[in-house]
């Protein structure tokens, strides 16, 4: 039996760290050496082991992409250069007049590759709100090829009904494709509540220590697998061998990494809400948040990606905190291991009109926080200064 079938049983913990890991052939190592080659020689024309070029085929990159198809409960895994790569490599799969409908509330650069780089190729996007999967329905025409949501939402952590969703694009015969990067494969697993594809920007929580930028995809039908294996190796975003060799170390931690993470997301979301100072806070945890029961019902826990607003609205307001905080690094990306603190209108988010955002609720004073794994009382009393 190979090694990844035997872990189809197992608990996340285990598979996590078993996932993809075959010993060498050669050597034996237990780690997956980092294959740092452009070609591989042949015993006679078109006569190889299965290896002809990285682009199309790497082995550090199948041990990664047989990892990613484990801890996600899929079939299939393929690693990308980036995760907009991956994002790209789904809307290759349609063509002129197809129609996407898409979350109105998702990552920016998801909605600028969209909005400025295929709407020119003649694919059209609508944009819906998730939230109540009856838009989607209304939105659906016979034209709808491709239903793309992202839950948790960055930043405002709004939260879709995935199975919900996954029937009525069953019923449509659409494809659906969740951006799972803020839950990550601990929290949730879309394919097991009806999802076609799974993407992960594995920049954050996969890689989890903020020193790669990578993407995802998992699949369960072979056909999809065919497709977009062929986009990644004919347009050829694909990831470095030792940027491979960084995430799947990276997936050995996640379930403590991610246990650790909700832990601490708890605290802070929790201060936050008590500070006098703290208008709203957006955490999917709070037994009052819009959809709390459907992210308890299809995440094990709520991570650590919160956002929060002051009573001063200004600019100047967030400005302060988000120059004063001390553990809390000012910077773009999440889910690494250090705590992160972000200013979506002129960081993450810049690149969504300013109507459109404020339309979706994200203001200009919009504070973002990736919750670290450091102590929590610490990363409190930071706040705590910084908030003052
Ligand atoms: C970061 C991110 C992306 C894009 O991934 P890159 O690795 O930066 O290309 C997509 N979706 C979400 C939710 C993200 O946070």
């Amino acid at each position: 039996m190979n090694h990844n079938d035997s872990l189809s049983n197992k608990k996340p913990a285990t598979r996590f760290i078993h996932a993809g890991a075959e010993p060498d052939p050669t050597t034996g190592a237990i780690m997956t050496p980092i294959y740092q080659t452009s070609t591989y020689v042949q015993a006679a024309p078109a006569q190889h082991k299965g290896y002809e070029y990285a682009r199309s085929q790497n082995p550090t990159r199948t041990a990664l992409e047989s990892a990613l198809a484990v801890i996600e409960n899929g079939k299939f895994g393929l690693a990308f250069s980036s995760g907009v790569a991956a994002t790209d490599a789904v809307i290759k799969l349609l063509s002129p007049g197809d129609e996407v409908i898409a979350a109105s509330d998702m990552y920016g650069g998801t909605y600028r590759l969209f909005t400025k780089v295929f709407e020119k190729f003649g694919i059209k996007f609508k944009y819906v709100d998730t939230t109540n999967p009856a838009n989607i329905t209304a939105a659906l025409t016979d034209k709808s090829k491709l239903i793309w949501i992202e839950t948790p939402t960055n930043p405002l952590m709004n939260i879709t009904d995935i199975a919900a969703v996954a029937a009525i694009s069953k019923k449509a015969g659409t494809i659906l494709c969740v951006d799972n990067t803020f839950a990550s494969p601990y929290l949730q697993n879309p394919l097991d509540l009806g999802a076609d594809i799974v993407m992960h920007s594995s920049t954050k929580y996969l890689g989890g220590h903020s020193d790669v930028i990578q993407g995802a995809l998992i699949m369960n039908d072979a056909s999809l697998r065919e497709q977009l294996y062929f986009i990644q190796k004919s347009c050829g975003a694909v990831p470095g061998p030792f940027d491979c060799f960084l995430v799947l170390r990276g997936i050995k931690t996640l379930h403590v990494r991610m246990k650790q993470h909700c832990e601490n997301g708890i605290v802070i979301a929790n201060y936050l809400r008590n500070h006098p100072k703290v208008d709203k806070v957006y955490w999917c945890g709070f037994t009052d948040h819009h959809n709390h029961d459907i992210a308890k019902k299809q995440m094990k826990g709520f991570g650590g990606m919160l956002s929060f607003t002051l009573k001063d609205a200004s600019v100047e307001a967030a400005t302060k905190v988000l120059s004063s905080t001390i553990l809390f690094s000012l910077a773009e990306s999440l889910g690494g291991v250090e705590s992160l603190i972000n200013h979506p209108a002129t960081m993450t988010h810049a690149s969504i009109p300013r109507e459109e955002r404020i339309k979706n609720g994200l203001t200009d004073g919009l504070i973002r926080l990736s919750v670290g794994i450091e102590d929590a009382d610490d990363l409190v009393e930071d706040l705590k200064q910084a908030i003052g």
